[in-house]
């Protein structure tokens, strides 16, 4: 068992990987243990590591690099081993598997602990650790029975000098950059798994187990492998027995069952080829066809909306045409209103220039006899009253 945990500071890698030390039996091999160790025996290394350290920046990767090629050397790691906090970039990787290529170990498999930063934060700013066994504690989500002391060995519980909010910051910030891409990396070799990293440390620990419980074991491993050296070796004889017909394979009749059975075996391998070939080609054609079904639905919805934005268009048009229509109609209307207004208004004026006896003569003209015979029956009456007013 040969694991990198992958996971921000505060994502439980280091909980976790001592739980999995004490149900697996391989070594826990954390580059912070062994910094910190560094810095408090004041070796030079950790002399030189302690200003980053604080910082909440990385060490740099040649110091990194030579503590772990050192600690790989120990007995203890043949079994295999779970790196916590190592790789913490792209080129420690890249060194790892080179080391591990030249022991003739390589990494099997790299989990990703899964946690989001506001719990980080909340996590990495509660946590403990005891000075004597390296318990680990958080005072909001685990807290120890005794304040201050560990449950285990009653050791004092220390609160370390870069969990505090200002390096936590920038600790995450680090791991964005430089660690998260790890997470590609490893997925491209086919080794990454992700695991949720909320929920209780059994719930969480579980998960581990099961990725880890699931991965193919060395002898299984072993056992594929020389299946498939025996079927490779096979194919070959098969081949060049059909390749070079004997005498004494096409006479004898032991030697003629032999060549028989070879070509039936040929013959299945070459039909199970073919069958992978034609699902193989179905697939690719099913695939096209998914794409194109994709492609027309996106053509037919835009279709739909270029239609739709017609209709709506030409909606606005036909309205904007009949307002027009009505606004014309009822300017015309008024138009006319007007002028038979003006008409009847000169009809009235013409009525009143007009005098009496041109109005007969008008109406004579007309015709209009009953008008005739009332006016001038009037007209005399009222000269004849009018001369009486004069005598008198
Ligand atoms: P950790 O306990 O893993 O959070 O590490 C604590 C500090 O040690 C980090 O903030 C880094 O300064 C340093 N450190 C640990 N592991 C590495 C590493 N693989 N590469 C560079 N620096 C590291």
């Amino acid at each position: 068992m040969r694991i990198v945990l992958i996971g921000a500071p505060g994502s439980g890698k280091g909980t976790q990987a001592k739980k999995l030390v004490s149900r697996y039996g391989v070594p826990q091999i954390s580059t912070g243990d062994l910094l910190r160790a560094a810095v408090a025996a004041e070796t030079p290394l950790g002399l030189q590591a302690k200003a980053a350290m604080d910082a909440g920046q990385l060490v740099s990767d040649q110091i990194v690099l030579d503590m772990i090629e050192e600690r790989m050397a120990e007995p203890d790691t043949e079994k295999g081993f779970i790196l916590d906090g190592f790789p913490r970039n792209i080129p420690q990787a890249q060194a790892l598997d080179a080391m591990l290529d030249k022991l003739g170990r390589p990494l099997k498999t790299a989990i990703l602990i899964d946690v989001d930063f506001d719990l980080l934060i909340q996590r990495i700013a509660g946590r403990r650790t005891c000075c004597s066994c390296g318990q680990m504690y958080n005072i909001y989500t685990s807290p120890p029975k005794m304040d201050g002391l560990c449950d285990v060995c009653g050791g004092k519980l220390h609160h370390r000098a870069d969990d505090n909010e200002d390096t936590i910051t920038n600790r995450l910030r680090v791991y964005e950059a430089q660690t998260a891409p790890l997470i590609n990396y490893y997925k491209a070799q086919g080794k990454r798994y992700i695991v949720d990293g909320t929920g209780t440390l059994d719930e969480i620990f579980q998960r581990l187990c099961n990725i880890i419980d699931g991965l193919p074991t060395h002898e299984s491993l072993e056992s594929a492998r020389k299946a498939a050296r025996f079927e490779q070796t096979i194919q070959e004889m098969v081949e060049k027995a059909e390749a070079k017909p004997t005498p004494d394979t096409q006479t004898t009749p032991v030697a003629k069952k032999e060549t028989r059975i070879m070509t039936a075996k040929k013959r299945t391998a070459t039909s199970k080829k073919a069958a992978s070939k034609k699902s193989a080609a179905k697939k690719k054609i099913a695939k096209k066809t998914a794409t194109k079904k994709k492609v027309a639905n996106k053509k037919k919805t835009v279709k739909k909306k270029v239609a739709v934005k017609k209709a709506v268009a030409k909606k606005k048009k036909a309205a904007v045409k009949k307002s027009m229509k009505k606004k014309v109609a009822t300017k015309k209307k008024t138009a006319k209103k007007k002028v038979a207004k003006k008409k009847v208004a000169k009809k009235k004026v013409a009525t009143k220039k007009v005098s009496p006896k041109k109005k007969s003569a008008k109406k004579k003209a007309a015709g209009k006899t009953p008008a005739k015979k009332k006016a001038p029956v009037k007209k005399k009456g009222a000269k004849k009253k009018a001369a009486a007013r004069k005598k008198r």
